[in-house]
C-alpha cells in the first residue's frame, strides 16, 4: 500500500508535479513487474481543484472544500490514468468515507472489491470520498484511510510518502529516527502537526497511522516521496526515512476492527487499581473499578477507557448506558446484582469485547 501526500504530488498550490508523479508510476510499474500487488492512497484533489478554481487558500467551509475535492477528484483521476498508460496498466477509482468500512458488512464488501481489482492486475487508486464526507463520517487525513485499508487487505507493507523525511528526533540527534520498534510516549512526542496549506495530517497522524497497521502486522515506511527512487530504495533495504516495525502478533481481526475502525462515542473514567487489573491480570472491567463516564452512549456503543490522568488505556464495547454509570461506579458485584436483577451480564467491559492500547 502506498500513500502519496498532495505536497509529493503537486508543486505550488494545485500545480501537477508531472515529472515527479511520470517518476513514481515507473517505480510502481517496476514493482509490479517484480509480482507486488499495489494499492495508491492518493490525495491531492484538494489541493488540485484549490488550483483549478484559483483559490490560494483552503477554504473555511466544508462545502467549498467538497466542490474544490470534486473538481481536483477528476484532474488526479486522469493524471494517475496518463502516468500508468506507458507501463499498459489499467487503474480504478476507489473513493471511500469512514463509514464504509465502520459497518462490519461493508468493510469486508470494500475488502473483497479491492481483491477483486488486484485479482484483475487493476491498480486502485483510493482517496477519501470528499464531496459526500461530512465531518462525522469523514477519515479526515488519508494517513488514517490508508493504515485501515492496509489492515483491511493485509498489506505487508505501508509507504507513507509525503514531503516529510521521516520522523526526526527534534530532542536528541536532530536526525532522522530509522527504525521504531514500539510507539512509545516518547516517540509520540517527536511528531508535530502539519503547517502546509494543502495538507491536512503531519507527523501526528502519521503515527497513529503507523500505530493503527503495525498492531494489524503491517510494517510502515514514512519517507520523503521526493526522494529519488524512493521506492525500489525502500524495497532493497535502503530507507531514507523511519520504519516502524510490525507487532510481532497481530491484533486478532475483530479487535483490531473494534479498535480503530469505530469511533468512540464517549468514555469511562477508572481508577488508579484498575488499570493494572485490565493490563496484566486480562481481566473484565469491573463496575467497582469505575469512576465516572463523559458523553451520551447506549448499551453496546463502544467507548474509550481511561486512566485517572485522562489518557486513553483501551476501547471497547459498554454493557451499561451513560445514564447508569454514576449508579453503577465503585459498586461490587453484589450490589451490582441488587440493582439489576435480571442481568446476566454484569461486567462494565466484557474482557472479550475490550482491547487494551
Ligand atoms: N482527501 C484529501 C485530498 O484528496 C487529502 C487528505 C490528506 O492528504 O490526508 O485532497
Amino acid at each position: 500500500m502506498i500513500k502519496l501526500g498532495t505536497g509529493v504530488l503537486t508543486s505550488g498550490i494545485g500545480q501537477l508535479d508531472t515529472v515527479r508523479i511520470t517518476a513514481i508510476c515507473s517505480q510502481i510499474a517496476n514493482l509490479r513487474s517484480r509480482g507486488t500487488e499495489v494499492i495508491v492512497v492518493s490525495s491531492g484533489a484538494v489541493g488540485l481543484g484549490m488550483g483549478s478554481l484559483g483559490l490560494k487558500i483552503r477554504p473555511s467551509l466544508l462545502a467549498q472544500n467538497q466542490a474544490c475535492a470534486g473538481v481536483g477528484q477528476s484532474l488526479l483521476m486522469q493524471t494517475w490514468q496518463n502516468g500508468f498508460e506507458p507501463h499498459k496498466s489499467t487503474v480504478a477509482q476507489v473513493l471511500l468515507t469512514h463509514e464504509d468500512v465502520r459497518g462490519r458488512a461493508r468493510h469486508l464488501a470494500v475488502k473483497a472489491t479491492l481483491e477483486a481489482l488486484l485479482g484483475f492486475g487493476i491498480i486502485p487508486i483510493v482517496n477519501e470520498n470528499d464531496t459526500v464526507s461530512a465531518a462525522e463520517i469523514q477519515f479526515g487525513d488519508n494517513d488514517t484511510l490508508s493504515a485501515m485499508l492496509a489492515s483491511l487487505v493485509h498489506a505487508d507493507y505501508l509507504l507513507i510518502l509525503s514531503t516529510a523525511p521521516g520522523l526526526i528526533d527534534m530532542e536528541g540527534t536532530g536526525e532522522i529516527v530509522p527504525v521504531v520498534s514500539r510507539i512509545t510516549a516518547k516517540i509520540e512526542a517527536m511528531a508535530g502537526g502539519t503547517t502546509s496549506i494543502t495538507a491536512v495530517g503531519g507527523m501526528i497522524s502519521k503515527i497513529s497511522a503507523a500505530r493503527i497497521a503495525t498492531k494489524g502486522g503491517c510494517g510502515v515506511f514514512i519517507a520523503s516521496g521526493a526522494e529519488e527512487d524512493v521506492i525500489p530504495r525502500i524495497f532493497s533495504g535502503r530507507n531514507p526515512g523511519t520504519f516502524f516495525v510490525p507487532s510481532g502478533l497481530p491484533m486478532d481481526a475483530r479487535k483490531h476492527w473494534l479498535t480503530f475502525f469505530q469511533r468512540p462515542k464517549g468514555s469511562i473514567q477508572i481508577n488508579a487499581k484498575a488499570v493494572p487489573a485490565l493490563r496484566s491480570r486480562g481481566s473484565s472491567l469491573l463496575a467497582v473499578g469505575v469512576t465516572g463516564c463523559s458523553g451520551t452512549f447506549a448499551s453496546g456503543d463502544i467507548i474509550d477507557i481511561c486512566d485517572p490522568d485522562g489518557t486513553v488505556v483501551g476501547r471497547g464495547k459498554s454493557t451499561f448506558a451513560s445514564d447508569d454509570i454514576p449508579r453503577i461506579a465503585g459498586l461490587n458485584t453484589p450490589a451490582l446484582q441488587k440493582l439489576f436483577p435480571k442481568r446476566r451480564r454484569l461486567e462494565v467491559l466484557h474482557r472479550n469485547d475490550l482491547v487494551l492500547i
